[in-house]
């Protein structure tokens, strides 16, 4: 059955190309495309490759399942995964070849045991809270961070081959935090080498970063969203400026289109009612398929090469438009967001109409919606 009333056709090239123009604004760094979160709902697999295909060279998953998923798909290029908690499948990471973070001492310990139970030296990039208080050691603990991993890498059970952070702020331009954050990173960089460590890989940027912070690119940038198209600073270095394409259209075909009078409550609770005679079309996505209830009555959509809101409330299944003087048809498509080449809104424009990031727009789409490549 391949019938779906709704799809996400994803543009590999453009997640190519995004990948390319990344590479383009971090010269002397190879590239980890983030690809957690199913891709950012892009489709794990396929846009991992399209990444690689554009000049990536490293993959990251947050969680294992993610990066076991990569290679099971028969991806061999690089991978790292950072998210698991006590009692991970790490035996299972270090045999498929998958590096692993090391954020806390309790998981430099798990990782030497499955390193021993598996006879396989694990690849480890150990990872300094630099000011995001998340993951990581801070630098308080760093030196006995180091001091363990170092005795492990003398045993053979691992190897140290990277250092890594995340940044807090490097999405609002100029912010004193993110050099704060290299300073802090430079000096673990520096103890982790006195200390003994090879590293092969020292890593910090986001796409924020990758974009607009050149200082902390080091050997190796991570960006995600960027990858996908949607730029982390869409006032300062919105997409098309960067030279980034929305890779994610998300469309529908209508369903119900009917006349409707002035006077017409429309979907649940009433909060839209039409104050002329109309027609309505009905758009058979709902919040079960990751369309936020807070774009009721905000988001655009396009139809008939126009854009219109939202009419009421985005019901579980479908929404409703109030598509006027439109000439449209039971079978037309609905854009919700595509790259904005067309007229079509964008995800950052759904993101802007209900108080979030695109982040959230993409990655919620739910899996009932099937993601179409092309
Ligand atoms: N690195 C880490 C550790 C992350 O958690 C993320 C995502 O939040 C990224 C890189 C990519 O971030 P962005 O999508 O802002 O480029």
């Amino acid at each position: 059955m391949n019938y779906y009333p709704g799809r996400a056709v994803v543009d590999l090239d453009a997640i190519r190309d995004n990948v390319t123009v990344l590479r383009e604004r971090a010269p002397t760094a190879q590239v980890m495309a983030v690809v957690k979160g199913d891709a950012y709902g892009h489709g794990l697999v396929p846009a991992a490759r399209a990444a690689l295909r554009g000049g990536a060279t490293w993959l990251g998953a947050a969680q294992v399942p993610e990066a076991l998923a990569l290679r099971a798909a028969g991806i061999t290029a690089p991978v790292l995964t950072w998210l698991y908690g006590p009692g991970a499948p790490l035996a299972q990471v270090l045999e498929a070849g998958i590096d692993i973070s090391a954020p806390a001492p309790w998981a430099l310990a798990e990782i030497a045991d499955a390193a021993r139970s598996t006879g396989r030296t694990a690849r480890v990039h150990l990872k300094v809270d630099t000011g995001l208080a998340r993951g990581g050691s801070f630098l308080e603990d760093w030196t006995a961070m180091l001091t363990r991993a170092v005795q492990l890498q003398a045993d053979g059970v691992v190897s140290v081959v990277g250092v890594w952070s995340h940044l807090a702020r490097a999405d609002e331009v100029d912010h004193p935090s993110v050099l704060e954050q290299f300073d802090v990173f430079a000096e673990a960089v520096r103890r982790a080498e006195a200390a003994g460590a090879a590293l092969e890989v020292r890593h910090l940027a986001n796409s924020a970063a990758t974009i607009a912070v050149p200082k902390v690119h080091y050997d190796l940038v991570r960006p995600g969203i960027a990858v996908y198209g949607l730029s982390p600073m869409p006032l300062t270095h919105p997409s098309p400026q960067v030279g980034l394409v929305p890779a994610m259209r998300l469309e529908a075909d209508l369903h119900v289109v009917k006349d409707a009078g002035p006077g017409q409550g429309v979907s649940y609770g009433h909060t839209y009612t039409t104050s002329y005679p109309t027609t309505l079309a009905t758009v058979p996505l709902g919040y079960a398929d990751g369309i936020p209830r807070r774009a009721s009555n905000v988001a655009p959509v396009q139809v008939a090469g126009r854009q219109v809101r939202i009419a009421g409330r985005v019901c579980m299944d479908q929404f409703v438009l109030d598509v006027r003087d439109l000439s449209v048809a039971a079978g037309d498509t609905a854009v919700l967001f595509g790259s904005g080449s067309d007229g079509e809104p964008t995800a950052q424009d759904w993101a802007d109409a209900v108080g979030g990031i695109s982040y959230e727009i993409v990655t919620q789409i739910g899996p009932r919606v099937p993601r179409v490549y092309r």
